[in-house]
């Protein structure tokens, strides 16, 4: 018999939610002229450092809202640019969005403190000159102020391509981040392999850290390898200052949640976020 999955909770919906084969092909057919016409929006979530309290960096999360289907979660659209050959003009376009708003609050004497994290797809991944293509997409701003996400599962796909390329890309200067760590199958010989200098904790496991021990096993786990392999850690969906305290206990470096800040469109993230 087959073990049950865990299932993801930042995307609840995926396995359970029935699309209608119209739904999907309208949805398509709409996400691709939003994409060729730059209607995606991205919005900003703060990482906070759970000693200081500052500010480290922030995630680009991509939004989505369509005049007939309303908002639509990256949950459903980013698989559905995967499937339909958008993900990389998608991707494109998320890299040079996440460089121009580095240099706008740059030069407008609101800096981002850390690092701006993007999310890559295992198509991108799947690019050999993916690193020198994510250089010129981002030109006008330092490697080291661009994180690169990627799932777990994600790496695992082609763990041996994906020792060479993680290897490139921190040759490079960009930060790496191994994303919803917990959720895959990536075997410890290839963590150790991989150039990643942070894990994220996925929000499945911080969820009911608080109320069950499995789970509080579980991230203590995490963190405690992550220091052996000497990355940081961050805590994804950090809800509550109870989460807060007990990561931060456990020797959590960073978090990212509602309890700190929900995602935000560029002008409040800086108004609420980016001191002058
Ligand atoms: P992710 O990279 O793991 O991003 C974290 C997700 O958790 C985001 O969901 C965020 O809004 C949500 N979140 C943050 N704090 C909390 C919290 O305290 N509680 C709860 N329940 N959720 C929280 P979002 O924005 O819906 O994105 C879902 C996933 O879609 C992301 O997961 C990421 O894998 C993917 N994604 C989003 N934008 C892009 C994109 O532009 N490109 C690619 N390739 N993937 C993207
Ligand atoms: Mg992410
Ligand atoms: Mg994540
Ligand atoms: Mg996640």
């Amino acid at each position: 018999h087959h073990a049950k999955q865990r299932e993801n909770s930042t995307c609840p919906y995926t396995q359970t939610m029935r699309h209608g084969l119209q739904r999907r092909q309208v949805m398509s057919e709409r996400l691709s002229a939003a994409i060729n016409e730059h209607k995606l929006k991205l919005y900003f979530q703060p990482q906070v450092d759970l000693i200081s309290g500052r500010l480290t960096g922030a995630e680009a999360l991509c939004r989505w809202y369509d005049a007939e289907l309303g908002w639509v979660s990256p949950c459903e659209f980013i698989p559905l640019a995967e499937e339909c050959g958008l993900i990389r003009m998608h991707g494109d376009w998320l890299l040079t969005e996440a460089a121009r708003q580095l240099s706008v609050w740059q030069t407008g004497n609101t800096p981002l403190p850390g690092r701006l994290s993007v999310n890559l797809s295992a198509q991108q991944f799947a690019d050999p000159h993916l690193t020198a293509h994510i250089a010129r997409l981002t030109a006008g701003v330092p490697p080291s102020a661009i994180g690169l996400e990627l799932t777990e599962s994600e790496f695992m796909r082609d763990p041996d391509q994906a020792v060479e390329i993680t290897h490139t890309m921190r040759r490079a200067g960009y930060l790496l981040a191994i994303d919803d760590f917990g959720t895959g199958y990536s075997s410890l010989a290839y963590l150790r392999r991989f150039a990643a200098d942070t894990l994220k904790i996925d929000i499945s496991f911080v969820r009911e850290m608080l109320e069950n021990k499995n789970d509080r096993t579980i991230v203590k786990t995490i963190i405690a390898m992550a220091q052996a392999l000497e990355m940081k850690t961050v805590a994804e969906g950090v809800e509550t200052p109870e989460q807060a305290r007990l990561l931060a206990e456990m020797g959590c470096n960073e978090a990212q949640g509602y309890w700190f800040g929900h995602p935000l469109p560029a002008d409040e993230f800086a108004a609420a976020w980016l001191t002058p």
